[in-house]
């Protein structure tokens, strides 16, 4: 399983991605996780990426390839991986398509989850992750049993610094700008699979599984 997950902030990808990763045993690399992990730690890749999280910004494409790349050497994604937040940019794309060659390797699929803009307004607005374990909740749609507090581990539920609205607005318009050109880019390579990404996790990650077997790729 080669697949790449697209789709707008707040579309559900990374949580579709997950349930993907861990049903078919594959690897999942989220460059937004590995980033703000990154920052978390204040290493100098988080120190030069910070910036441009916090502004709802795109991080350089030379530092997200150099993450990928190292990424995909490791042994654990030889057999395949998904992509979660990646690629962002066609010069991603086309970077990512040059790395797959050099490897003998192309992608099986790309999974566009699509989601009216209001819907992934109230999802970001609304999330709140764990401090320690980084488990997601949402404040209406998926809400932890006591008020701030993950019922994993009793950590402390915060909102993600770009889940703010202010940060939430730019970035979508990035989002549109410079993310939402890789839908056709993909569709040209006969890649893309479109999915409806509204209602309950459950009810997509079913939409999600129906498609890559329709498709004979699970
Ligand atoms: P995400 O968790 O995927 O929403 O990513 C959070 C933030 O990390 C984004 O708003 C960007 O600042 C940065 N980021 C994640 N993936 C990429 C990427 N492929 N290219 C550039 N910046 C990225």
């Amino acid at each position: 399983m080669r697949f790449v997950f697209l789709g707008a902030p707040g579309a559900g990808k990374g949580t579709q991605a997950e349930l993907v990763a861990s049903r078919f045993h594959q690897p999942k690399i989220s460059t937004g996780d590995i980033l703000r992990e990154a920052v978390r730690n204040k290493t100098a890749l988080g120190l030069q990426a910070k910036a441009c999280l916090d502004q709802g910004k795109l991080v350089p494409d030379a530092v997200v390839v150099g993450i990928v790349k190292e990424k995909l050497a490791e042994p654990m994604c030889a057999k395949g991986f998904l992509l979660d937040g990646f690629p962002r940019t066609i010069r991603q794309a086309e970077e990512l398509a040059e790395l797959l060659r050099s490897r003998g390797e192309r992608l099986d699929r790309v999974l566009n989850v699509v989601v009216p803009r209001d819907v992934v307004i109230r999802r970001l607005t609304g999330r709140r992750s764990c401090l320690k374990c980084q488990a997601v909740f949402h404040v209406e749609l998926n809400p932890p049993r006591r008020a701030g507090i993950c019922d994993r581990c009793g950590g402390e539920l915060v909102q993600r610094s770009d889940d703010k609205t202010e940060t939430v607005e730019a970035r979508l318009s990035v989002y549109e700008q410079q993310t939402a050109p890789l839908v056709d880019y993909y569709r040209q390579r006969d890649l893309l699979s479109e999915l409806d990404g509204s209602g309950r996790i459950e009810e997509v990650h079913q939409r999600v599984l129906g498609l890559l077997s329709a498709k004979g790729l699970a």
